[in-house]
């Protein structure tokens, strides 16, 4: 297991994280911040996180590198209580603001998409350095994306969703979940909001380009989004065209179940992994 998180996460300690964003940057990519975890199971220990996430606030903008702090809410709380994940992330916006940081709420199930949403709102009216992560697989998000349109332009991460729903609320076969993407970014765009279109479907992000030719927006309306160690080739196409590449740097000790979801994503690493280790590659 470890050696296949190894690829997926930049280790278990910042000092660690810091290194690998500061690689990252020397190959011209920006970065985001993840602390581990999710699913949070006392108050104190969603305090905790958000502690944690403030200390390490403090050692990235130490370091002036573009980065940015990423939060799922379980992990400060959500399961306990919309207040108190609330709470945590109020605290994070207002420390991270003075640091000149940016904070992404991220997106879990669709159990908790009503109430991330509520708290993004939240958020947005009163700290400019929020955005938000919204799924295309969600059969809702078109109307979540005109509702939020209240807010003004607003900061997306656009996804297609990790989770696996049921057929009642989300799309399940790729196609639709593609379609659904395009129009969601198309949405977004005529609302002026800045999109980072997180997703290694080289097709798929060809129509995005596609749409963003359309409206001849410059590089500083959008960037792709990739997680460490996957699909590095289009990173680098990417950023050799001229599209801003921000790549997800997840760290911590509570390494297991991230790397469990990646592996489930793409077995093929299994093999890469077992020929390494049998010393055939
Ligand atoms: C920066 C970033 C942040 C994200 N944040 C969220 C979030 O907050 N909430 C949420 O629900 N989802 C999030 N996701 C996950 C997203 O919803 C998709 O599940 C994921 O990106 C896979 O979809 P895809 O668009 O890359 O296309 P796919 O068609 O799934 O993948 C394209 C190719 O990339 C490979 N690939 C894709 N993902 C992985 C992986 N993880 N490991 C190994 N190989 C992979 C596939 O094997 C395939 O060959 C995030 C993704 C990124 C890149």
């Amino acid at each position: 297991m470890r050696r296949i998180a190894s690829r997926y996460i930049a280790g278990e300690t910042l000092p660690e994280a810091l290194d690998k964003i500061q690689a990252l940057a020397r190959r011209g990519h920006t970065s985001i911040l993840d602390i581990l975890g999710e699913d949070v199971t006392t108050p104190e220990g969603a305090r905790g996180v958000a502690d944690e996430y403030l200390a390490a606030a403090e050692q990235l903008a130490q370091t002036k590198l573009d980065c940015y702090v990423s939060i799922k809410p379980t992990h400060v709380g959500l399961r306990l209580g919309e207040a108190l994940a609330l709470e945590g992330y109020r605290r994070l916006a207002k420390h991270l603001a003075k640091l000149d940081l940016f904070l992404r709420v991220e997106m879990e199930d669709h159990t908790t998409t009503d109430a991330t949403l509520r708290m993004f709102e939240a958020l947005a009216r009163d700290f400019e350095n929020v955005g938000i992560v919204l799924q295309s697989r969600l059969f809702r998000t078109p109307d979540d994306i005109r509702r939020l349109q209240a807010l003004g332009p607003i900061n997306v991460r656009l996804v297609k969703g990790i989770y696996l729903e049921p057929p009642a609320i989300a799309h399940v076969d790729p196609e639709p979940i593609r379609q659904a993407y395009l129009e969601c970014s198309r949405l977004l765009l005529d609302q002026g909001a800045f999109l980072s279109y997180a997703t290694h479907d080289a097709s798929m992000a060809e129509g995005v380009l596609a749409q963003l030719r359309e409206r001849q927006l410059s590089s500083e309306r959008y960037e792709f989004q990739v997680l460490l160690g996957v699909q590095e080739h289009l990173w680098d196409k990417w950023k050799q065209a001229g599209h801003p590449v921000r790549v997800y740097v997840p760290f911590g000790p509570e390494w297991r179940p991230y790397s469990l979801r990646r592996l489930k994503k793409n077995p093929e690493i299994l093999g890469h992994v077992m020929r390494a280790s049998l010393g055939l590659s």
